[in-house]
C-alpha cells in the first residue's frame, strides 16, 4: 500500500499572550514532534484523553492548521509549500466530517443547499447537474430525494451525521477525517453510522482518519492507530497488534477501561490517578511519568525514545526499550514512590 499521509516531526504550538497583544506569556504544546504514517485505502484511528492533541493533528494534516516545525506531505507533497492555487485544489481531496452534526449544518440551508455548498464554491453552476449529485450523494448515505427541500432541524441526530458525510463526501475526496463521528448520537444509531462509514469506505476507497475516545469504535473500524498523551504519541502501529499486546501503560489503561459485555476473561482495572497535566508547560521527561503507574525515577528526567519493538509497532517507553547510554539520575530504575508522582509538580 502507497502512503497518502505522511507526517514527518510535526509541532504544533500555540502562543498564550500577556495582558498586552505583544508580551507572550508562553505556548501551548498542543502536538510535539510527531511522525507517522498513513496508507491509502486504510482505517487510521488516533486515540487519547480530551486535550490530548488528536483534532489539533487532524487538522494540520488536512492543512487547516499550519504546523510550528515538521513537514505534513499529502501524496509526497509539502502542503504548506504549496501556491495558494495549488493547496485549495489539494484541500478538496481532504475533508472532514465533525463531531456535532446539528452546529456544523447552516439550520437557515435546506439539505440542497447544505450538499451541493462546496460545488458551488469550486464553480459548478449548472443547477440540474448539481439537483443529480445531490440525490445520488443522499441515495448513498441512506436519505432519499423527498429530503431535499428539509431543513437540518427537520432530522434527527443520526440524518444529520448522514448529510454532514454527504457534504463531506460530495466532492470526491481520497481522504477523509471522521472526528469523533458518532460520540454526539445515541448507542443504536452509533452502530448504524460506522457502518455507514465502512460501506463508503470500501465503495469509494477512501483512507480514513477516524478520531476517538472510544477504543471500542476504534478496535472496530481501524487497521492502525496511533495513542496520543499531551500532544505526543506514545504507542503507534498494526491495531491487531496494539489490541493484542499493548505494551505502553497507558496504552494499557485505555484498553482496560473499554466498556464491553465480554466478562470471559478476567481484567485488571487500571485507574490512572491525577488529570493530565497542562500542555502549556508539560513535564519534563515522559510526559506521563506523574500518572503512570510503572514509573521509574529516570522517567521524570529522560525523555523516552519512539521505537519499532516489532514489525509495524512503536513504543514510547523506558520500560519496553530500556534507558539510553547516557548519564542517568541516581537510581534511575528504581520505581518512583507515589508520594513523588504529585500531578502538577
Ligand atoms: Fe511510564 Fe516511564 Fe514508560 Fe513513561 S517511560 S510510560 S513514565 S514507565
Amino acid at each position: 500500500m502507497t502512503e497518502i499521509m505522511t507526517l514527518q516531526n510535526v509541532s504544533v504550538h500555540f502562543p498564550v499572550r500577556g495582558a498586552l497583544p505583544f508580551l507572550r506569556k508562553g505556548e501551548i504544546q498542543a502536538v510535539s514532534d510527531v511522525s507517522l504514517s498513513i496508507h491509502r485505502g486504510e482505517i487510521f484511528g488516533i486515540v487519547g484523553e480530551s486535550g490530548c492533541g488528536k483534532t489539533t493533528l487532524a487538522s494540520a494534516m488536512v492543512g487547516m492548521i499550519k504546523p510550528t516545525a515538521g513537514q505534513v506531505l499529502f501524496e509526497g507533497v509539502d502542503l504548506n509549500r504549496l501556491p495558494r492555487d495549488e493547496f485549495k485544489k489539494m484541500r478538496r481531496r481532504m475533508q472532514m466530517i465533525f463531531q456535532d452534526p446539528f452546529s456544523s449544518l447552516n439550520p437557515r440551508f435546506n439539505v440542497y443547499q447544505i450538499v451541493s455548498e462546496p460545488m458551488l464554491i469550486r464553480g459548478e453552476d449548472d443547477e440540474e447537474t448539481m439537483k443529480a449529485r445531490v440525490v445520488e450523494l443522499l441515495e448513498l448515505v441512506g436519505l432519499s430525494s423527498q429530503d431535499l427541500y428539509r431543513y437540518p432541524s427537520d432530522f434527527s441526530g443520526g440524518q444529520r451525521q448522514r448529510l454532514g458525510i454527504a457534504r463531506a463526501i460530495s466532492l470526491n475526496p481520497s481522504f477523509l477525517v471522521c472526528d469523533e463521528p458518532v460520540s454526539a448520537l445515541d448507542v443504536s444509531i452509533h452502530a448504524q453510522i460506522l457502518n455507514l462509514l465502512l460501506e463508503l469506505q470500501e465503495k469509494l476507497n477512501l483512507t480514513y482518519v477516524f478520531i476517538s475516545h472510544n477504543l471500542a469504535d476504534v478496535k472496530k473500524m481501524c487497521d492502525h492507530l496511533a495513542v496520543m498523551y499531551l500532544g505526543k504519541v506514545m504507542e503507534a502501529g498494526n491495531s491487531d497488534k496494539i489490541f493484542a499486546n499493548p505494551m505502553h501503560p497507558y496504552t494499557q489503561a485505555l484498553i482496560a477501561a473499554i466498556l464491553d459485555i465480554d466478562f470471559s476473561e478476567e481484567r485488571e482495572i487500571i485507574v490512572l490517578p491525577g488529570d493530565t497535566p497542562s500542555p502549556i508547560n508539560p513535564p519534563s521527561g515522559c510526559r506521563f511519568w506523574q500518572r503512570c503507574p510503572k514509573a521509574m525515577r529516570g522517567c521524570r528526567e529522560v525523555p523516552p525514545e519512539y521505537v519499532e519493538v516489532e514489525p509495524d509497532h512503536f513504543v514510547a517507553c523506558h520500560l519496553v526499550n530500556g534507558f539510553p547510554d547516557q548519564e542517568l539520575p541516581e537510581g534511575y530504575d528504581q520505581p518512583m514512590v507515589p508520594r513523588e508522582k504529585v500531578p502538577g509538580r
